[in-house]
């Protein structure tokens, strides 16, 4: 488990809050520890969209103002719920497949944060998701 207690100049307050480019969705984050394992995907999706993700339990997301403002997308399994702003289009969070009790958020949104301040980050392998594999592997 990696922790960031700071990213850049950015300190991660325990109640981070994070905001879509044109401001209209702000969800707070409850980082007691930091932003955890931030990484790369290389998913259908995340190798699109590119975003920097790191994970907290459903329970430290907080929805705070624009939730009407929040566009669902799925595919395929229909499992994972991503979640974009349809003014700026930019994705904050998602609930993952592989474990719906837990968000994967856009480090990139945290107010104050500029993931590429981590510098090269680990690719996690999402296009062989573990829910795509049989039983056993
Ligand atoms: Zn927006």
């Amino acid at each position: 488990m990696t922790h960031y207690t700071h990213i850049g100049d950015t300190r991660i307050q325990p109640v981070h809050r994070a905001s879509c480019h044109c401001g209209g969705v702000v969800l707070e984050l409850q980082l007691p520890h930091g932003v955890e394992n931030p990484r790369h995907c290389n998913c259908s999706i995340c190798r699109r969209r590119g975003a920097v993700c790191a994970s907290v339990p459903v329970s430290a997301l907080r929805i705070v103002q624009g939730e009407a403002l929040l566009t669902l997308y799925q595919f395929n399994t229909r499992v994972a719920k991503h979640y974009f702003c349809k003014v700026c289009g930019v994705y904050t969070h998602h609930q993952r497949r592989s474990d719906p009790g837990v968000y994967a958020f856009n480090v990139g949104c945290l107010e104050g944060v500029d993931p590429f301040r981590l510098g090269l980050l680990p690719t996690a392998d999402g296009i062989n998701h573990v829910s795509d594999r049989p039983a056993g592997e």
